[in-house]
This record gives structure tokens, C-alpha cells and sequence, in this order.
């Protein structure tokens, strides 16, 4: 990102054309003003979306031994939603503009500087009268004019037709107020001062059943991860798995943003992926291998081991998902935020947010959470299905231990809860209780959460990728040439066939065939037109890593060591190397997957 905002700005406008141009990302029913908070993946997007879907749903469930897939519905019984806690808490707080009833997330107003004026009302030739006090903050540099330009402009807006011209608006009792520094209490487009900060849940409603009432009201889902917790029993019992397991979904979800922004980073409608990763609880570990292995800095993570608890599986998700980041180009532009104490829910015991530097700053990507036990726990108690699983080994290894040392695992747990600085402690009964099913075999299982986004991942690698460079053409002119310099595992073309001249039958029926044989394998462009360093520029914008040109040499016209060879251009070092049409694919599939 840079440090000048205006060049942020600048950057990120340059984006959005570029993947409107080039057909990666429309605006959702453009024709008719647009839909807030939503986007459309055009030909060239949809084709990124999947490599990016691919490469998670391999990484994550079909290169594994241990993670299974789910597919599950967008809607769902809203006894799901409440026992997640999402009716009563998936709220943002948010304040709204008392000039024009502009809603922000509380947490997004960054801090202004102004005069703030304020006017006891305004009133119009119309007979239109707003009684109402008006407070307001001039922008930076803002001539007082052109404020008062500004706030009738809003006023008309707001008020409607009633209002007549805004030029005619009389603004009343002008009062200079005060000058701040760094207040983050006015609308950060309009000025107007904001009211207080008030709960708005983010779920989308809707009906589901014919009656259309408040008793057919569930929820678009506002996150994948609860159907995978309601599926688990199944899941569990249809897989022949143990624990350690998880269970992967990717898939849409809708969020009624307050305020949906920076292009497809904050959508209402978004597509997530996500692993829920369930593991034994710390205490079911020590009893199987005598002891839980602790965690320090520059552990061994390669290679999950029977001794973790939590914050080692906790700590294995983390590096994994930075190697899958690595394997897609963003590498270098991760960061990672641990929360704080303070920033923890309740039941959680540790969060990680990987950050990606975005030309509009550096945000978040993904999060991974241990959750305990959490969900599980609250859909059994909602739906009074039992989610606990039975471990045999944990049964047996729990059966040779002492009264004396079962009992200092309580105690240690006891102490524990007593230690808890956020929720309430767990009673002794229950804490009892529960140890008595571990003892058992029986738990709850706790979960591992990682939690991305598909269209913030589509948007950090095409912002990582986009780089300009400028060319001085035959004639002397200069031009600035974008090039997408996306990872070739996620381009959504990855090569480019190329007859040299189109007007040459035999280079033409050559780069057919070559098209034909690499398409089935490949997403492949075919073109023919304009000349061929044109041709190279237009691959090179969309991202295309690999370009194969079809020339008189392929066609024996330079002697018979180069027929049936051709030219493999690289994007990124603009190196050019002659290749056999029978090795090419061979050569090709390695790079792109
Ligand atoms: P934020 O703090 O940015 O609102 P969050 O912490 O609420 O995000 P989670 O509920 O943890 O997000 O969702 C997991 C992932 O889903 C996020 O890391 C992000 O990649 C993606 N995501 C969440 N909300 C949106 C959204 N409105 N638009 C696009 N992607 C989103």
C-alpha cells in the first residue's frame, strides 16, 4: 500500500477498471443503478474464483487423509441460528448521519478535522420548514460557501421534492460551534453529526413457507461454519473417522453490511471457506498420551502428533494456511494479528487474523480461532441431540488411571475456571460431571477454526498482481502497460496460442491443432488478431503466464531440427524458449497446478 492516499485511491480506481474492462468483476445489475454490497464475476473472474476454489478445497480436503467435504444449504432451520448465537449477537454497531440517515459501522468512522457549525432549522420558498437542529463538520480546506452548498444539497436530498431547489434552501441560525481535531462523531462523506451507537444484526432475513408471516421468518446464512457443526453427528457417523477430523465447506454468504465498501473486500453477498477442524479436548490428550506437548517458537508443526492439544493444532492451521497463501502468490504481503485478551470471545481460546496488504490498507483475509467446544456444545443443549462422539482409546487409557490421578485432573481443571477472566466459570458439579463422560470415553469435540473468504482472496491476488510498466513503442511513444502478474496456479487463462500471421493457412492450422491439444487440459486463448507484441500485451493485462507463438519455423520453413517446435513465451521474464508441440502440455502442467 503506499503511504500517499490519494496514490491508494488511485491504485484501487485503476483496479476496478481493469476487471471491469477485462471482464473479471461487473457491478451487480449495473443496467439499473447498481445493488449495494454486491458484485458479479464476469468470464475471466469466474475462471479465477474457481482455480482459487480448487486450490483450497484440494489443499484442504482431497490432498488430506484427515478433512472431509460438506455441501450444505443456504437455508436452514432458524433454531440454528439462535442456538449459534447469531439472532441475539451478529450485530455491528453502527451510528447514523442525523442530516441524512447514512448508516456507518460505528467502528469505521475515522477521525476528521473541522469547524463544526451548527443551524437551528432551514426552510424553503416552498413552505417547506425543517424544525430541526442541524450539526455539521466542514471537510478540510472546505470554504464556508461551499459547505453551506454542501449541507443544502443534503437537506434536498433528504427532504425530497417538498424542499424545492436546494440553492433556495435557507439555512437558519448559522452558529459556528467549535474546531476539532481528530473527532470521530460526523458521517464521513456527508459531515453531519452522528447519533449513538445502536446494535443492527447483519443477518439477511426472509420467509421460508407460504404464509409469509413472522413464523415462516429463517436467514440467509450469514457464514457456512454453522452447517457444518449441524451436520457433524452425521458426518461422523457416516465416515468411519476418528478424531482428529475435520470437515471443509465452501460456499455463498450474506451479511447486511451496514457499510459495504473497498470493492469486493466488504460484500453482502460473499462466498466463504471454511475448515472446521475437531480435535480432543486437552484433558482426553493427556490422559491417552500422558501429557499434552507444549508450544514454543519454531516447534516442529510439519507433522501432526498424537500429543497436541489445542494451541499446537491451533498453531499447525496457521502455518498451513500460510503455505497455501505462499502458494498462491501472497507470500510476501501477510501479516498476522494475534487478538488480545480483550479481543477474544468468551469461549474462545486464541484467534489469528492473517492480514494481506490491500492498496487500500492492510486487512483481513482470513481468521483462525479455537473455538473449544463452543458450538458443538451449544446446538446439543439447543436441539438436545447428543454431539458427543465415544473414543475407545481415551475409555482404555482413562480405566488405568488412580482415583489420585483422576482427581488432579479435576482439580487442575477447576482451577482453570477459576482462572477465567471472561464468562462465567463452570460449576464444580458440572466440571465433575463432565469428566465423569470423559473418564467414559465420551466428549464433546473442541474445533480448530479457519475461516476465509473466496472474493477477499480473488481481490488480494489480482491487487498483489497489478503492476504497471512503461514501454517506448518503435515511434518513440510512451505507453504504461499493465501487466497481472498473478501466480500461473490461479490465472484464469493459462496459456495464450498464437499463429504469427493469420494470413498464413498452415501457421493458422498449426496453431489450431496446438490450441486443441492444450485446451483440454488448459484454459486456453486462441488469437489471431493484431500483431503479436499487441497480442502478448493483451495476455500479459489479464494475467496469462505462458504464451505459445506458432511460427515458419514450426512449420519446417527453417530446416527440420525446428519443425514442429514453437515458441513458450514466460510472462514474468519475458524469456522465449523453442519447444517440441510434444512436450509442451508436459512442460505446461507442472507450472499451472
Ligand atoms: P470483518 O471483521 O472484516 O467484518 P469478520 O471477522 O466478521 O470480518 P469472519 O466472520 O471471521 O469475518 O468471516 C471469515 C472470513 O469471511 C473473513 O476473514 C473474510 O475473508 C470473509 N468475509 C467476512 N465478511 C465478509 C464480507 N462482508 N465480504 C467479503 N468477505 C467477507
Amino acid at each position: 500500500m503506499s503511504s500517499d492516499p490519494k496514490a491508494s485511491i488511485a491504485q484501487m480506481e485503476k483496479i476496478v477498471s481493469l476487471c471491469k474492462r477485462r471482464g473479471f468483476i461487473f457491478q451487480s445489475s449495473e443496467i439499473y443503478g447498481g445493488c449495494g454490497g454486491v458484485w458479479d464475476y464476469g468470464p475471466l473472474g469466474a475462471e479465477l474464483k474457481r482455480n482459487l476454489r480448487t486450490a483450497w478445497w484440494n489443499t484442504m480436503t482431497r490432498e488430506r487423509e484427515d478433512v472431509l467435504g460438506l455441501d450444505a444449504s443456504i437455508l436452514m432451520n432458524p433454531a440454528i441460528w439462535k442456538a449459534s448465537g447469531h439472532v441475539d449477537t451478529f450485530a455491528d454497531l453502527m451510528r447514523e448521519c442525523s442530516l441524512t440517515n447514512k448508516r456507518v459501522r460505528a467502528d469505521h468512522v475515522d477521525p476528521q478535522s473541522g469547524t463544526v457549525l451548527k443551524y437551528s432549522g432551514a426552510q424553503s420558498p416552498t413552505g417547506w420548514r425543517w424544525d430541526r437542529t442541524i450539526t455539521a463538520l466542514t471537510k478540510s480546506g472546505e470554504h464556508i460557501e461551499s459547505f453551506r452548498k454542501r449541507i443544502r444539497a443534503l437537506i434536498a436530498q433528504n427532504a425530497g421534492e417538498s424542499a424545492g431547489k436546494p440553492e433556495e434552501i435557507e439555512l437558519l441560525g448559522e452558529e459556528k460551534i467549535d474546531a476539532v481535531n481528530g473527532s470521530v462523531d460526523f458521517h464521513p462523506e456527508t459531515g453531519g453529526m452522528l447519533g449513538e451507537a445502536r446494535p443492527f444484526n447483519l443477518m439477511l432475513k426472509t420467509y421460508l413457507g407460504p404464509t409469509a408471516t413472522e413464523d415462516d421468518v429463517t436467514y440467509l446464512r450469514p457464514e457456512t461454519a454453522q452447517a457444518i457443526f449441524a451436520q457433524f453427528k452425521n458426518v461422523f457417523d457416516s465416515s468411519r473417522v476418528k478424531v482428529p477430523f475435520g470437515i471443509g465447506q465452501i460456499g455463498k454468504a450474506f451479511r447486511n453490511e451496514v457499510t459495504p465498501k473497498n470493492f469486493t473486500f466488504r460484500s453482502r453477498e460473499f462466498e466463504q471457506m471454511e475448515l472446521e477442524f475437531f480435535i480432543k479436548p486437552d484433558e482426553a490428550v493427556e490422559i491417552i498420551s500422558g501429557e499434552v506437548a507444549a508450544w514454543h517458537e519454531g516447534a516442529d508443526l510439519s507433522e501432526p502428533q498424537p500429543n497436541w492439544g489445542w494451541e499446537l493444532w491451533h498453531r499447525y492451521w496457521v502455518d498451513q494456511r500460510t503455505k497455501f497463501y505462499q502458494g498462491i502468490g501472497l507470500g510476501d504481503v501477510l501479516e498476522y494479528y494475534w487478538q488480545t485478551p480483550a479481543d477474544l470471545a468468551h469461549y474462545a481460546r486464541a484467534c489469528v487474523d492473517i492480514l494481506c496488504e490491500f492498496p487500500f490498507g492492510t486487512e483481513e483475509l482470513e481468521g483462525i480461532a479455537a473455538r473449544g467446544d463452543f458450538d458443538l456444545s451449544a446446538h446439543q443443549t439447543a436441539s438436545t441431540k447428543s454431539q458427543e462422539i465415544f473414543d475407545e482409546e481415551l475409555k482404555t487409557a482413562a480405566a488405568k488411571l488412580s482415583d489420585e490421578q483422576k482427581e488432579s485432573l479435576i482439580q487442575k481443571r477447576l482451577a482453570a475456571e477459576a482462572a477465567k477472566v471472561k464468562g462465567e466459570p463452570m460449576p464444580e458439579a458440572a466440571v465433575r460431571a463432565w469428566f465423569e463422560r470423559l473418564f467414559k470415553g465420551s466428549y464433546v469435540p473442541h474445533v480448530i477454526e479457519p475461516s476465509a473468504g473466496l472474493d477477499r482472496m480473488a481481490l488480494a491476488v489480482i491487487a498483489k498482481a497489478f503492476s504497471e510498466t512503461e514501454k517506448v513503442d518503435e515511434k518513440g511513444k510512451k505507453e504504461v502497460i499493465t501487466v497481472l502478474r498473478l501466480h500461473p496456479r490461479v490465472a484464469p487463462i493459462k496459456v495464450g496460442v498464437f499463429p504469427l500471421l493469420k494470413n498464413k493457412p498452415e501457421l493458422v492450422a498449426k496453431a489450431r491443432e496446438v490450441y486443441a491439444l492444450l485446451k483440454k487440459h488448459l484454459n486456453c486463448f486462441y488469437d489471431e488478431t493484431a500483431s503479436i507484441g499487441r497480442r502478448y500485451a493483451r495476455q500479459d493485462e489479464v494475467g496469462t503466464p505462458f504464451g505459445v507463438t506458432i511460427d515458419f519455423e514450426t512449420c519446417g520453413e527453417k530446416g527440420p531440427e525446428l519443425l514442429d517446435t514453437v515458441t513458450l513465451r514466460h510472462r514474468d521474464s519475458g524469456e522465449q524458449e523453442r519447444v517440441k508441440i510434444s512436450e509442451l502440455l508436459g512442460k505446461l502442467l507442472p507450472l499451472v497446478s
